[in-house]
């Protein structure tokens, strides 16, 4: 029995990216990896929903399983107003989450320099194929560590500044997957406008290339931070 659940939960990380799993595999991840209700949890802080078949899910359900997905209220909704925003734009997109907080809603949460509170969340990018259809899968299924890679080496910034940690080889020039510019765009844009985001932390160069140059919340997070152009990171008020 062990050996079937972590090759269910790989099954269902693919799945979880694209498509609605059926829903007796869904009963069979839930009874597999139940998620842990915490001993405490900070006041204001809330899940997200990790089973929701709508528009916010987890990237996979791990996240979920390690407690990583608590926001405060406020957060929220927010990700769930951003979320409903893009599948309006774009029927049937689901704007997948990361690592949260955990529920005792301290910072920082290692490995990341913030996060804990409940303010902060990372998510995937949108992405297509080469053809431009949207992805089976998200290109990494964790997703972090799919890099959309500059289209200049000019545009690289921090070269030998960050921490084998926070740095990773672009993927492959022969890689099968681009970026969804139009849904990325779309995800950040439903976030500036929220009054309940103080800002959104992406690189530079798809700040410039997603037309995001004069949104004065979407900011670079440095050369001590991971790089955010294989995901973007939501802060919150
Ligand atoms: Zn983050």
């Amino acid at each position: 029995m062990k050996a079937l659940i972590p090759g269910l939960a790989a099954v269902l990380a693919g799945l979880a990216a694209c498509q609605e799993a059926p829903a007796a595999i869904r009963r069979a991840a839930r009874a597999a990896s139940p998620i842990p209700t915490p001993a405490r949890v900070a006041p204001g802080l809330v899940p997200l929903d990790c089973d929701s078949p709508g528009a916010l899910q987890p990237v996979r359900r791990g996240y979920c399983v390690r407690l990583r997905h608590y926001v405060t209220r406020p957060a929220r909704e927010a990700l769930e107003t951003a979320a409903a925003r893009v599948a309006a734009q774009f029927p049937g997109s689901r704007i997948l989450f990361m690592e949260a907080s955990w529920p005792r809603g301290e910072r920082p949460m290692p490995p990341h320099l913030s996060h804990g509170d409940g303010r902060e969340i990372d998510l995937a990018l949108f992405w297509t194929d080469l053809e431009g259809r949207p992805l089976a899968r998200l290109p990494n299924p964790s997703g972090y560590h799919a890099y959309e890679p500059p289209r200049r080496e000019a545009e690289r910034v921090c070269v030998g500044q960050r921490s084998l940690l926070n740095d990773a080889p672009d993927p492959p020039r022969t890689r099968r997957w681009k970026l969804d510019e139009a849904r990325t765009t779309a995800m950040v844009r439903a976030f500036v406008a929220d009054p309940r985001v103080r800002r959104v932390f992406i690189e530079p160069h798809l700040k410039a290339r997603l037309g995001l140059a004069h949104e004065s919340k979407v900011r670079f997070a440095g050369c001590s931070a991971a790089r955010h152009d294989d995901h973007i990171h939501v802060d919150f008020y």
